[in-house]
């Protein structure tokens, strides 16, 4: 008999009815960083949820470990219940609710959103007069491009800040250090949780077996959009400081850099794409699946467009690979506070505040 308690309760008094149990269980403790966190507490208040939620990167390993999952009374799904938070945590935190529930949820909004983002540069060209610059830059001036992307780019950076700062008072971070930060950012830049507590890998896609394929993936897309951030940064340096606008040759910094970062980006989201199609939906948060594939989609369109634009330089195809690139540049900036793309400001923030919290109350190793 199952105790069917779920449909009654929210998803944080969801989540808190199975972390206790686990607090008491503990057979986990050794999987994430997750497990070892929830032993500095007996009772479990929203904001612990919430850390909780952001510390957990959805490997489900716990899931496929359980002695207490369905057709067990208990029926927990960590993985999911802590998916639900999560989510919640991000539209609740990065407001308006509304606004951000819409494009978590919604894939057909996120491609509405892309084509809105796309005509309106396409209209933007077409009444432009002829550039005075060479490459891209004949059909939309620099001045055109910066008075455009800094504001699409700057703004939404500013909700996620708020958001962040919102998410770091509720669970009670308190001061952090600088080493809390250079210990949340070398976990984050190796993903070091998601190679699972022994570094066996996690088990998203295979479920009771273990890959590092996630990983993997997720490091192409990381690494590969920094990359073509520095790409871009390098130009913007050359362009003020060097007094050398675009078009670069194929051996100058931007493309060395931007080109090797639009391959990964590609490979990195194609590889996503294939493993959320192989991945049970009812271990995460069902309800954004669309909108999440929708994103990973987003992030291939933009770098596979950038590299297109690159490959038919110089040709009259330029004007229309140009719109639609930087069309979908801006849709993914616009839209960054009310994406997936949030999960990596919450998670680094959550890597902090745990770091923090440990220097304060040690807690027994678990997966890092
Ligand atoms: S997920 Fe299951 S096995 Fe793991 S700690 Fe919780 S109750 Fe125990
Ligand atoms: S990170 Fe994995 S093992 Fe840890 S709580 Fe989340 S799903 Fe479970």
């Amino acid at each position: 008999m199952s105790l069917d308690l779920s449909a009654h309760l929210t998803a944080t008094a969801e989540a808190r009815r199975q972390i206790e149990i686990c607090n008491a269980c503990r057979y986990c403790e050794g999987f994430c960083a997750v497990f070892p966190a929830m032993t500095r507490e007996k009772a479990f208040a929203d904001g612990d949820l919430t850390h909780l939620a952001n510390l957990c990167h959805n490997c489900r390993g716990c899931y496929y470990s359980c002695q207490y999952t369905e057709p067990h009374e208990f029926a927990l799904n960590i993985p999911a219940a802590l998916a639900e938070v999560r989510q919640e945590s991000w539209e609740r935190l990065v407001g308006p609710a509304a606004f951000s529930r819409a494009f978590h949820e919604n894939g057909v909004a996120m491609a509405g959103a892309m084509v809105l983002g796309i005509a309106a540069l396409f209209g933007l060209i077409a009444t432009l007069p002829e550039g005075e610059g060479a490459g891209f830059y004949a059909f939309m001036s620099h001045n055109a491009m910066v008075a455009l992307f800094l504001p699409a780019f700057l703004l939404p950076l500013a909700a996620v800040g708020v958001g962040v700062g919102r998410y770091w008072r509720e669970v009670g971070a308190g001061r952090a250090t600088l080493g809390d930060l250079t210990a949340a950012l070398l976990a984050a830049g190796r993903m070091k949780n998601l190679s699972g507590g022994q570094g066996q890998g996690c088990n998203f896609e295979r479920e009771d077996r273990y890959s590092d394929a996630r990983r993997h993936c997720h490091q192409a897309v990381m690494w590969g959009f920094l990359l073509c951030f520095a790409a871009t940064s390098t130009a913007t340096l050359m362009h003020y400081l060097l007094a050398w606008p675009a078009p670069y040759p194929p051996l100058s910094p931007p493309k060395l850099l931007g080109v090797p970062g639009g391959v990964l980006m590609v490979a990195g989201a194609l590889g996503l794409v294939w493993l959320k199609t192989r991945a049970d939906r009812a271990l995460g948060a069902a309800r954004v699946w669309g909108g999440e594939m929708a994103f990973i989609l987003l992030l291939a369109f933009v770098a596979a467009s950038g590299l297109a634009l690159y490959a038919v330089s110089g040709t009259a195809a330029v004007p229309v690979l140009l719109a639609l690139h930087l069309g979908s540049v801006l849709t993914l900036f616009l839209l960054l506070p009310y994406t997936k793309m949030v999960h990596g400001f919450f998670r680094l923030a959550a890597l902090v505040a745990e770091e923090a919290m440990k220097r304060r109350t040690p807690v027994s190793s678990g997966g890092e």
